[in-house]
């Protein structure tokens, strides 16, 4: 098993300029200070509503670190680029928070449009999606509580299904992957339904369906297992992302709200505990599962090759793969695929307005934790100084 160095600062940024890298290093001192990170986002979010014109400022600056361009054919350099380092790209067509039935099927028109391209370009194998963007909230949420649905809801959701199999075919027959994105707890319910409706009908030895499973989540081990007997009683490939989660504040939040045990891990190990059993759990499965080791901790990622090993796994094995996010962790992805990993960045793409959800995400992440500078802060704070020495 080739032995990983994440501290390989030169690798990690290898195809980043001087310039490049000075000015990820100004963004993400800015995102290093909670108050500013606050006020930013406040601000940003009100100008946008009063149409403002700040995507100009806002595309040259967090849009750009975080995504691939407003629409496919931008988004082109960035693909090619990760390209030629071998690291597939995870299309996300990033548009969160849609009601209409318009939105919904204006979403799946563009995510089967993502799908065409992704068809004629190797770089591109597997497209993102989030069922939130393709159904109506409230509808996940009714379904996800077991409450009963009206003859036009149930209609409603049939059309939703309709649309996501129209999605989930498609990538059938181009050998793509869809990774059906995991959300909040009370919705989650409808979400996995699908997911495994969807698998039973396109897992056929490929992973074409991949549902993302949330180990901050108390009992998901269970469902990882339960995930793995439904695919074995009908015959398909289990395909998982794993990841931490992305919801922890408002999921604590809601709970205390609404008065139910909060379904999150009561402490961080807990959630770090879940995800190496998790991690250990499917590779200890592959051939009946595929997972992607969705995550930026390097603890995960050389837990996996460490897993790989014992179990006699070449690191390129087809069912395993790694996954970023576009602009954050690089020392992970690019030294996993210089030894030879299966590595995928998630890069969103779309209109700068539509992505201000996401990229408040980002910023969010990357902000200081008592005064500590962020991990990406770090890693290019190094690398400028290593650049330094070198001249
Ligand atoms: C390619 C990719 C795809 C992703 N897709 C999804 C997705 O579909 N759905 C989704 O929800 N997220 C998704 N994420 C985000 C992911 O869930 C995490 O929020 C993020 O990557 C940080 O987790 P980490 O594994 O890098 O671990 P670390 O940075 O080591 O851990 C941070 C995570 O641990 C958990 N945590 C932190 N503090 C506590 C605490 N006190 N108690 C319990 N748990 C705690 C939280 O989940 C937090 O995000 C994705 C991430 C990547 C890289």
């Amino acid at each position: 098993m080739p032995q990983v160095d994440f501290s390989d600062t030169k690798i990690a940024f290898a195809d980043k300029s001087l310039a490049e890298l000075r000015r990820s290093h100004l963004l993400f001192s800015l995102m290093n200070y909670p108050w500013l990170v606050k006020a930013g986002t406040r601000l940003a979010t009100l100008a946008l509503q009063l149409r403002l014109p700040v995507e100009g400022l806002v595309k040259a600056t967090i849009y750009r670190q975080f995504c691939g361009g407003e629409n496919i054919e931008e988004a082109r350099k960035v693909i090619d680029r990760l390209g030629d380092s071998n690291i597939k790209t995870i299309l996300d067509y990033g548009v969160e928070g849609k009601e209409s039935e318009a939105d919904f099927d204006r979403t799946a028109n563009y995510l089967s449009r993502t799908l065409e391209y992704a068809r004629e370009d190797e770089d591109i194998h597997i497209i993102s999606t989030k069922l939130s963007g393709l159904f109506r909230f409230e509808l996940l949420e009714q379904v996800s509580g077991g409450s009963p649905l009206s003859e036009a809801e149930q209609e409603e959701y049939e059309r939703g299904k309709a649309r996501v199999d129209r999605i989930c075919k498609a990538a059938f027959e181009s050998g793509i992957g869809v990774h059906v994105d995991a959300e909040h707890s009370w919705i989650q319910g409808a979400v996995d339904e699908i997911a495994w409706e969807m698998s039973r009908r396109y897992n056929k030895g490929l992973p074409t369906v991949i549902n993302a499973v949330q180990l901050y989540r108390k009992g998901r081990l269970q469902f990882l297992k339960d995930s793995l007997a439904d695919a074995r009683e009908h015959g398909y490939l289990c395909a998982v992302k794993l990841v931490r989660g992305a919801y922890m504040e408002k999921e604590r939040e809601r709970a205390r709200e609404m008065g139910y045990p909060s379904p999150i891990h009561e402490s961080l190990q807990d959630t770090h505990r879940a995800y190496n059993e998790g991690l250990k759990f499917c590779i200890g499965h592959i051939g009946e599962v595929y997972v992607c080791n969705a995550t930026h901790n390097e603890e995960s990622c050389r837990y996996q090759a460490e897993l790989m090993d014992k179990q006699g796994l070449e690191p390129g094995h087809p069912l395993v793969a790694t996954a970023q996010l576009y602009g954050m962790s690089d020392n992970l992805s690019y030294n996993m695929a210089k030894a030879g990993f299966n590595v995928e960045k998630y890069l969103p793409y779309g209109p700068v307005r539509e992505v201000i959800p996401y990229l408040i995400r980002r910023t969010q992440e990357n902000t200081s934790v008592e005064g500590q500078m962020s991990r990406e802060l770090q890693l290019i704070s190094k690398e400028l100084k290593r650049r330094r020495e070198e001249r």
